[in-house]
């Protein structure tokens, strides 16, 4: 049996879910495959958090507090000082969702566009003519079956099914994530014993710890959630530092998940011959919480503008045709993301103290006048005006002459900045000839080689930030 479509999609999450509704709707046949049952699907996870700002710039179906998949749409969060001394109302806007009656629900949307979803059917192997992909073999419920399509996309998640089996030389790095591309994550989900009792109220996090209370959907409730890179110990360790230090009330677990997500630079091309990765098969996340979900729509939306273009002009879906959508995204949010991941490095260095001094003095959260809450940085931009810059260093001078900060730690900082303006330019440089490309990824490996490991140093563990 062969099934034929213009696109094929192996993964139903976020990812494969969004991209293959674009382009339902586009009318081109697309075929999404799926391991698990469709009730199933996104069940590691409960409750997740998209950011509000990028849902609606993605054109999703808004949600509504209340229906099965939304708990909340919040604006605010809280960060707290290591000292447990200072609160900083911080305004971020998050649309707090429970994933799979989220999921069931585009599926529907999706159904009606008519897009197929075929779940419980496993990608097994890659097919491949005069060295091309052109389809794939899947067990469907206990039969193979053969899919062909024009342009199979990798949606499958960290595994990277597809991406990781495809040749060495097909223009994709088959890179598999090891313990120090992504961040283990410990979910708790708990209930205040006394409620009355003074406790975290959601959502605030305590950066130092990269611990946080989130929204749960149940009153009296929270999710402690914690998350590290190396191993799942490491990240129980922080949480166990993290106990030591702040008293808690009596609480009690109701349930626990745990999982990863990606922490490392994606892939130098996101193309091949009649192939694309998207979402945590391609490595996209935002850096500074390791939310994958949105991120990855950005991405969707410039694929969906080339894969339309190209097919309504009757042309084939090769690496030369979908180089565009390389170019699009790592001039903008790829560039973004990709300095921002390399000034965490510098970030991610300080010790305990200089962390209160940083928080306290809104060198990491922007602290406004008076009560005013900071804006988020919706476009992942780290501009500043002359007047903020300068208000900048006299508060970094001030720590410095002070001793609230080391000179080692700030150099390292002023260090990982450079290089992260370094890391933007060339990436907002991505060649558009792709005959440029091997001089380009030389250059951007000499650059990423440059980036320092950064350790933290708690009571309980010492953590490397690769
Ligand atoms: C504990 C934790 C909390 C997180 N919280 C957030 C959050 O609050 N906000 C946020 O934005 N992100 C969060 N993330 C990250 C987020 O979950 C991922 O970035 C996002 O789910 C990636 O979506 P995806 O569609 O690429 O992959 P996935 O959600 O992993 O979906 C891939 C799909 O492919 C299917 N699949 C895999 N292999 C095959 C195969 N061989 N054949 C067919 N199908 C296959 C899988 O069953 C799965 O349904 C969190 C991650 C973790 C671990």
């Amino acid at each position: 049996m062969v099934e034929k479509c213009d696109i094929l999609i192996v993964g139903a999450g976020t990812a494969g879910t969004y991209l293959g509704w674009l382009l339902a709707k586009k009318e081109l046949s697309v075929i999404i495959i799926e391991k698990d049952k469709r009730e199933e699907v996104g069940k590691r996870l409960d409750v997740i958090h998209f950011e509000s700002d990028r849902v609606e710039k993605a054109g999703i179906p808004p949600f509504q507090v209340g229906q099965p998949d939304c708990i909340e749409i919040r604006d605010t969060s809280i960060a707290v000082t290591p000292d447990f001394k200072t609160e900083i109302k911080i305004r971020s806007l998050q649309t707090i969702v429970r994933l799979t009656p989220f999921l069931n629900r585009i599926y529907n949307v999706l159904e009606s566009d008519g897009a197929i979803i075929d779940f419980s059917c496993e990608f097994k192997k890659c097919i491949f003519e005069g060295n091309q992909l052109v389809g794939l073999i899947a067990n469907k419920k206990g039969k193979s079956v053969e899919y062909r399509a024009k342009l199979i996309i990798d949606a499958s998640g960290k595994n990277a099914v597809i991406r990781t089996s495809l040749p060495e030389d097909y223009g994709v790095e088959t890179f598999k994530l090891g313990p120090n591309d992504v961040m283990y994550v410990l979910l708790q989900y708990i209930k205040w014993k006394n409620p009355q009792e003074p406790h975290p109220v959601p959502d605030t996090g305590y950066q130092w710890w990269l611990l946080w209370f989130g929204p749960s959907y149940e009153k009296e409730g929270a999710i402690l959630g914690v998350g590290q890179p190396g191993s799942f110990d490491n990240a129980r360790l922080a949480r166990e530092d993290f106990l030591k230090r702040m008293k808690l009330p009596p609480y009690e677990i109701t349930k626990k998940e745990q999982g990863s997500t990606p922490y490392r630079r994606p892939p130098y091309s996101l193309v091949g011959d009649n192939f694309l990765c998207i979402g945590d098969a391609s490595v996209i996340t935002y850096p500074f919480s390791g939310h994958g979900v949105t991120a990855t729509w950005m991405l969707c939306m410039i694929a969906l503008e080339v894969i339309e273009k190209a097919l309504k002009n009757g042309k084939e879906l090769s690496t030369d045709i979908l180089w565009e959508i390389n170019v699009k995204y790592f001039r903008d949010q790829g560039a973004k993301f990709a300095s921002l991941f390399t000034q965490l490095s510098g970030v991610l260095n300080f010790d305990e103290k200089e962390w209160n001094y940083f928080l306290k003095k809104g060198l990491i959260y922007q602290t406004g006048e008076a009560d005013d809450i900071p804006e988020p940085n919706k476009e992942y931009e780290e501009e500043m005006s002359a007047g903020e810059m300068l208000k900048f260093i006299f508060k970094i001078l001030g720590g410095l002459i002070r001793r609230k900060l080391s000179f080692k730690h700030m150099r390292r900082l002023l260090q990982a900045n450079g290089l992260a303006g370094k890391i933007k330019k060339h990436y907002e440089n991505y060649p558009d000839n792709i005959k440029e490309f091997d001089i380009w990824v030389k250059r951007a490996k000499e650059l990423w080689d440059q980036k320092k490991v950064a350790i933290k140093n708690l009571s309980t563990v010492q953590i490397e930030y690769y």
